[in-house]
């Protein structure tokens, strides 16, 4: 009998919820109190120095150097006051999460004693190892140095007595090793752009801010069960694991009650998050068993990714005291749903107008058509680097299953937004420019939409939701940056383009509502094949996409090349977001960081099929090859044949699973070794997406099918129905 997996069982079953202190006062009191925000600026900082620093985070520029002391001096205060005793710059590499390096406020005070120190210097700019984060080749060892600099328009916090500054991390040479830099370039882009073609409506807009409200989904594991299972602990999901008979059939789960225990660890993080500033509002239980979402409210985009990853690493945190683990995995379990990260996105002005919000007056709702019908060209033209941009070896395992949406990005506009692009296409029947009448009738037909009017359909990627569109195609562990840096530097581009045009159609003469509305109806004729209101989901859907050109690529190293098509190079460097060698340097890393991942899974997969299936399994047959010589010596005979029949049976029917494991694990270990050789990451991934990933779906599929076989006293690992019912 596996004790490992018996006692791994009964420690979850047993387990009670874990009593928290919940603050006596109301969250409004002690929400943000771990946050550098204007509040504590204002209390700490003397005046001239924070009426210039929130001017700089108003206005988008640079701290003023001569006053980065200043702001030291207030924060470290503020800080050591709230008792933090290191400090750090927290930034976002090209790995999974964030990196940190912790320094201690202390320095020599020159009388063999220490003093508190911190100063404008290390504020603002640090120096980490740039060689030690992927960087695709900028980077080698012997040219290690790299900077982190501080990105203001991000408040500083802390975490577990660490003061943590924001800040972006780049090379020596200038070039992006971050999310966090491209990021701010896509939203000054996005802004730059947005703020020309809004101003073509209201010239007092000044800017055009990118919010984004995340929605985190995740799975909860009991800490003894995921300690039980080696590919849990090593790769983040099941690499094997036959379906449990009961999962998410009975759709009971979605919305049910919270169990007590998850309540617990959910009240904890949202009060710890509160305490972090960091809006989460909405929680609930989602479709599969164990699984569970948290939405926060909406932020302005960059503030918004970084609650994100914070949320992220603090979820791990309180898990863990609650004896839960995680799983930010996109597919931790197969056949029953995986995990997104809904990406809510919307452009706002300055002056308070949601831009995809529909308005009340006609004059508000040609700048609504605008900024939607220039998002759906953006998504169309650069629908594959869209896609490139939630890609993942993770995410592959979700989209395109049949409850994620799927491989191939569209856009669902939902139907009255569609009547209303139809009207505008059809021209002069519904909207009447010429004559006397002009554009004023024109305008005036498009009409108000009503935001709750909006249908829903959760099989489409990029979804419009009412004021906002939603891209629910990214994953789970992602980081949303990734995604709306593609999206932001896309339509600002987009925009730009926009722009020009309508400009030169006043030029030649033309109306200005006019050529808008003009410039509206190219750009949806253009770009209506990305318009999809469908069943995502179908296979009808498949062909149709492909007849209609989209991108349909379902292998990940290829889905990546569409950042080095010459579109996107072109698109990235006019918007100043990449450079052609960041672009270059990035993919380096997407191929590697895919080849490893599935490298890992394979080894993982191997060492288990090798070491705890296939003994077991052996074991077991033995048992019945034992029972069958014995009942045959016992009935000699007819008699003996057949009651040892259904032995004879197991006993062949595992010997060819048995087999089949053994022959795909050589194929696979044999096709590893041939992709190690390979000098190329891109064709190097490609190798492994080919040749080790169906392998591994082999070598799964006949252990699973083992586990249904195998006496249950003796199978080593916890099985999807231990693993997945919280009780
Ligand atoms: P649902 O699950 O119905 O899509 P949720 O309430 O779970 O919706 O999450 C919706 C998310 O969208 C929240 O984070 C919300 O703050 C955010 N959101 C709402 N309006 C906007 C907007 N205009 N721009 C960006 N995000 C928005
Ligand atoms: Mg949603």
């Amino acid at each position: 009998m596996s004790d490992l997996r018996f006692k791994a069982v009964e420690e979850a079953m047993a387990r009670k919820a874990v009593h928290i202190d919940i603050p006596s006062q109301r969250p409004e009191t002690y929400y943000g109190s771990l946050v550098f925000n204007r509040q504590k600026m204002f209390e700490y900082l003397p005046k001239h120095t924070y009426d210039a620093l929130v001017k700089a985070i108003d206005m988008k520029e640079p701290l003023p150097r001569d006053l980065a002391d200043s702001v030291a001096a207030g924060m470290k205060r503020w800080a050591i006051d709230n008792g933090a005793r290191h400090y750090t710059h927290w930034f976002h590499p090209l790995t999974d999460g964030t990196a940190e390096k912790h320094d201690a406020f202390i320095e020599h005070d020159g009388k063999g004693g220490v003093v508190e120190e911190f100063n404008g210097k290390l504020l603002v700019q640090q120096e980490p190892d740039a060689s030690s984060f992927p960087n695709g080749g900028i980077r080698n060892t012997f040219e290690a140095r790299g900077y982190s600099a501080w990105d203001i328009s991000s408040p500083a916090f802390i975490v577990d007595q660490t003061l943590c500054i924001p800040t972006i991390f780049i090379s020596y040479t200038g070039e992006s090793l971050d999310y966090k830099t491209p990021l701010l370039r896509a939203l000054n882009a996005v802004d730059r752009a947005g703020t020309k073609v809004a101003q073509l409506f209201d010239p007092a807009v000044k800017h055009v801010c990118s919010y984004l409200g995340w929605e985190q989904e995740y799975f909860l594991v009991d800490e003894a069960l995921f300690a039980a299972r080696p590919d849990l602990v090593l790769t983040g999901r099941t690499l094997m694991g036959h379906e449990s008979a009961k999962n998410q059939q009975l759709e009971d789960h979605y919305f049910g009650s919270i169990p007590k225990r998850v309540e617990a660890f959910m009240l904890d993080l949202e009060i710890e998050a509160h305490r972090l500033g960091i809006p989460a509002k909405t929680r609930h239980n989602e479709v599969a068993p164990n699984q569970f979402e948290l939405a926060p409210i909406f932020e302005e985009a960059n503030l918004a990714n970084d609650h994100n990853l914070l949320l992220m690493s603090l979820m791990t945190e309180v898990g863990r005291r609650h004896n839960f683990r995680v799983l930010f995995h996109e597919k931790p379990f197969a056949g029953i749903n995986g995990s997104g990260k809904h990406n809510n996105w919307s452009l706002g002005t300055d002056t308070g107008t949601l831009l995809f919000a529909p308005g009340k007056t006609p004059a508000e709702n040609l700048q609504f058509v605008t900024f939607v019908a220039n998002t759906m060209a953006a998504v169309h033209r650069h629908n594959g680097l869209l896609k490139a941009s939630i890609a993942s070896a993770t995410n592959a395992h979700r989209l395109g299953a049949n409850e994620a949406p799927p491989a191939i990005i569209s856009v669902f506009a939902g139907r009255q937004l569609s009547d209303l692009f139809t009207r505008i296409i059809d021209g002069d029947e519904s909207l009447n420019f010429a004559g006397k009448e002009g554009v004023k009738i024109g305008v005036h037909q498009i009409p108000e939409i009503m935001v709750d009017n909006t249908d829903r359909n959760r099989t489409s990627p990029f979804a419009f939701t009412g004021n906002r569109f939603e891209f629910r195609a990214v994953g789970s562990s992602a980081n949303c940056a990734s995604a709306l840096i593609a999206l932001n530097a896309a339509v600002a581009d987009q925009l730009e383009a926009f722009h020009n045009k309508v400009q030169k159609r006043i030029s030649d003469g033309e109306d200005l509502n006019h050529a808008i509305l003009s410039e509206v109806r190219e750009i949806l004729i253009e770009s209506q094949n990305i318009h999809f209101d469908g069943n995502g989901y179908s296979d009808e859907w498949k062909a149709e996409a492909a007849r209609r050109g989209l991108d349909c690529e379902t292998s990940v190293p290829k889905i990546f090349d569409a950042y080095l098509r010459p579109e996107s190079i072109e698109m990235f460097s006019r918007t100043g977001v990449f450079s052609s060698v960041e672009l270059e340097a990035r993919n380096e890393v997407k191929w590697e960081m895919y080849t490893k991942k599935v490298q890992i899974e394979s080894r993982v997969l191997g060492d288990l099929a090798l070491n705890h299936v296939l003994p077991v399994a052996t074991r077991y047959q033995s048992i019945l090859v034992d029972n069958l010589v014995k009942l045959r010596t016992l009935f000699p005979g007819k008699q003996g044949e057949k009651i040892s029949a259904g032995d004879l049976d197991s006993i062949e029917k595992m010997a060819g699973h048995m087999t089949i494991i053994r022959d795909e694990v050589d194929k696979m270990i044999q096709a590893r070794k041939e992709a190690n050789q390979i000098k190329s990451e891109r064709e190097k991934a490609i190798a492994y997406h080919d040749n080790v990933v169906p392998c591994m779906e082999a070598i799964r599929d006949h252990i699973d099918t083992l586990e249904l076989m195998v006496d249950n006293e003796m199978w080593p690992l916890p099985k999807y129905r231990e693993l997945l019912f919280i009780r």
